[in-house]
């Protein structure tokens, strides 16, 4: 377990660098745990050491973690695929939902979300890499999506999130963060700021092209369970 903690430390090193580096202040990357496969015990040594943004990819582990770890003050990203039929625990239970790639799943959290929270964060999703197979809209598609969500009660969009095809060189890599850069500032919408991207292989590339939010999930809690 201490092994978490010395990774946490080496990760926050890493983004520190980088941060220092893009000439960027420090702690403008956040960082989001990402605990998939991990269990609620792993986060729990995680959060003793100061984190306290968590990322899951499905929901029903999720909501058992969430079930676990209750009485800890987490903020809650999904960050996996969604599903329309799902939507209600996604809306009630977490604070930022990051997979954003139709109008009516947006539509459905923004109907759904209590109305005694505040509303939820969405990212949308945009194929960075533009493989057919990858999940997230085009840029073509990103401003209609984007117009439609904004004016939505309960809900706040928040920025853009990628998972871009990994490649080796941190040339390749910068270049797929930049097309995201690129796209929220072409948005041009007041408040919508968070580039959710970059992974334990490629965080230093996503910080120098502006990432305000990395996933990492290997490089704190180790290879997948
Ligand atoms: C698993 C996952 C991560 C973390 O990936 P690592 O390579 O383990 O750091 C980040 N984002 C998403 C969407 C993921 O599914």
């Amino acid at each position: 377990m201490n092994v978490i903690s010395q990774n946490l430390a080496l990760v926050r090193q890493r983004l520190r660098e980088a941060e220092r580096q893009a000439g960027r202040p420090e702690g403008s990357a956040g960082l989001i745990a990402v605990g998939k496969t991990w269990p609620a015990a792993a986060l729990a040594e995680a959060y003793r050491h100061g984190q306290r943004d968590f990322g899951e990819n499905y929901l029903q582990e999720a909501l058992a973690k969430q079930d676990e770890l209750k009485g800890l003050d987490i903020v809650w990203h999904f960050i996996g695929p969604i599903q329309s039929n799902k939507t209600r625990p996604l809306a009630e239970r977490f604070h930022w939902i990051h997979g954003i790639d139709r109008l009516k799943i947006a539509k459905r959290l923004s109907e759904q979300r209590p109305d005694h929270l505040p509303p939820v964060n969405l990212c949308i999703q945009v194929n960075v890499s533009g493989e057919p197979s990858k999940a997230g809209v085009s840029l073509a598609e990103l401003l209609p999506l984007a117009e439609s969500i904004v004016p939505l009660p309960r809900i706040r969009l928040r920025g853009l999130m990628a998972i871009p095809a990994p490649v080796n060189d941190v040339e390749g890599q910068r270049r797929a963060f930049r097309i995201l850069r690129e796209a929220l500032a072409g948005l041009g919408l007041a408040g919508v700021d968070t580039l959710s991207m970059g992974m334990s292989d490629d965080l230093e590339a996503a910080v120098m092209e502006g990432a305000t939010l990395v996933r990492v999930g290997t490089a704190i809690f180790g290879g997948r369970a």
